[in-house]
């Protein structure tokens, strides 16, 4: 199970990349997986996923202005 084994700083370059693109199947695994054990990263997602929503709302207010 080797290739399960992802350290914080991988599982976190692959929480954002997942934002952009979709991953394979085995770094999605790899990070449920990681996360199950990790108690740093699954705050970091949190991040992530705050980021996101606030990005939305940013592009939103922008479109909205329409200049
Ligand atoms: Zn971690």
């Amino acid at each position: 199970m080797r290739w399960l084994n992802r350290t914080c700083k991988e599982t976190a370059a692959l929480l954002i990349a997942r934002e952009d693109r979709l991953l394979p199947w085995a770094d999605r695994l790899a990070l449920r997986a990681h996360m199950l054990v990790c108690e740093a990263c699954p705050r970091f997602e949190k991040q992530v996923l705050h980021m996101r929503s606030a990005m939305r709302q940013w592009r939103n207010y922008t479109t909205l202005d329409g200049s």
